[in-house]
């Protein structure tokens, strides 16, 4: 009898994006003629940079012909692009992460959901509260919790995002062993400070702990004061990976290309508490389960590197983070509390009332869809996240229905 993971059944079914799908098709289809706007959806909306369609053309050219036709590539992804990660997203930034120490994949969806499988069973883990759902179902597939309990699974440790510490918790009072962080962050657009990641590494140092640091939005940084890269902090080399990717950077969401940072002096212990690399664990794991991304795609993501990639790149971020500006003044202006939007394309809004109960109120009232902070976790309840991602006609006609609710909001 072939018989199934019996962790599944543990997953809490996800509602979130599936009861928005429903509530919004139930809404068109009763009003045909409404122009519902959609704030809520977290993928870009603008195309690829100039420079990477030029790439990814010549790319796909060269499979084309017997001379430069290419299989198989190196399962970490190729040279000219590790070398131009290594160099450009790193070493400029004064951090001497080298090409070998670069782990290309085909997102950092996959990369942190799949980084779990290196540990043992039984370690502790924490994960922010409100999160990016994949850190959490993951390691409940792997069996790493109890049940699902008042919004929350037994035996993960949950670290609060909360207007009293800024959306930045602080390293819990227990000991963990594995903990993820992701800022700047989704869903509440927060960002650390280089003495709050200075905080968690040496909180990491002190317990012999890992940080598992998702970045996929460093290119919304604008604050030079705050770190890109937790490798920024002295000391995260021996105790972080770093995950990035071009999907929010470079509108990649559907070319799919994304990266891993794992430096060989993370120091990881076996059951005998003898010292492990996690670099080579992880070189063997995307070895044997990974085939590359494909060449044409590698060609377009090395060309964000290229300056007028840059310059591509920056722009297209400039018009998401003007998109964030106007939403955030705006949601202000009407009194609700903000935070995001700055140095990310994510606002995060005090609703000072139940999460859904505010989504089906905008809704109804000025067809527009956010997403109800509580779908990301207990912390979440009270907020909604408007994402920046979306044309800015549709941005100025969505904050203006908003804004002609005042008095009842
Ligand atoms: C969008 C996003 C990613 C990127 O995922 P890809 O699989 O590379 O498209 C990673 N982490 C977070 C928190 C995200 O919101």
């Amino acid at each position: 009898m072939i018989r199934v993971n019996p962790h599944y059944s543990k997953l809490a079914a996800s509602y979130l994006f599936s009861t928005i799908a429903k509530k919004v098709k139930e809404y068109q289809d009763s009003h045909p003629e409404a122009n519902i706007i959609r704030m809520g959806i977290g993928d870009v909306t603008l195309p690829l940079p100039k420079a990477c369609i030029q790439a990814f053309h010549e790319g796909v050219e060269e499979m084309a012909s017997e001379k430069t036709f290419k299989g198989y590539g190196p399962e970490q992804g190729y040279p000219f692009l590790r070398e131009a990660i290594a160099t450009h997203d790193f070493q400029t930034r004064g951090i001497s992460i080298q090409a070998d120490e670069i782990f290309v994949s085909d997102g950092a969806k996959c990369d942190t959901g799949n980084f779990q499988e290196l540990f043992a069973q039984d370690i502790r883990i924490a994960v922010p509260d409100p999160v990016y759902p994949v850190y959490v179902d993951t390691n409940v597939m792997a069996g790493r919790t109890g049940s699902f309990q008042n919004h929350r699974y037994e035996g993960l440790v949950y670290l609060e995002s909360t207007e009293e510490n800024g959306f930045v918790p602080s390293p819990p009072k227990e000991e963990v062993d594995l903990i993820y962080l992701c800022f700047p962050n989704n869903p509440t657009g927060a960002v650390a400070s280089r003495a709050q990641l200075e905080e968690w590494v040496e909180y990491a140092h002190r317990h012999h702990a890992l940080i598992l640091f998702d970045a996929a939005y460093e290119a919304y940084i604008r604050d030079p004061s705050i770190p890109h890269s937790i490798y920024e902090v002295s000391g995260a080399e021996e105790v972080s990976v770093e995950f990035r990717s071009y999907s929010k950077t470079a509108g990649f969401t559907g070319t799919r290309c994304a990266y891993t940072v794992v430096p060989k002096k993370v120091k990881v212990y076996d059951e005998g508490g003898r010292v492990v690399s996690l670099r080579d664990m992880w070189n063997r794991r995307h070895t044997t389960k990974f085939n590359g991304v494909s060449y044409p795609v590698q060609k377009a993501a090395a060309a964000i590197y290229t300056e007028e990639g840059k310059r591509q790149v920056q722009a297209n971020i400039d018009y998401y983070l003007e998109n964030a500006r106007i939403i955030r003044e705006r949601m202000n202006s009407l009194g609700f509390p903000c935070t995001g939007g700055d140095n990310s394309p994510y606002i995060w809004v005090k609703t000072g009332q139940d999460s859904w109960s505010f989504f089906d109120f905008l809704l109804g009232k000025a067809q527009v869809v956010v997403t109800p902070g509580s779908g990301f976790g207990r912390c979440g309840e009270g907020y909604i996240r408007i994402s920046a991602y979306n044309s800015r006609q549709n941005v100025l006609e969505a904050m203006e229905r908003i804004s002609r609710l005042k008095g009842s909001l």
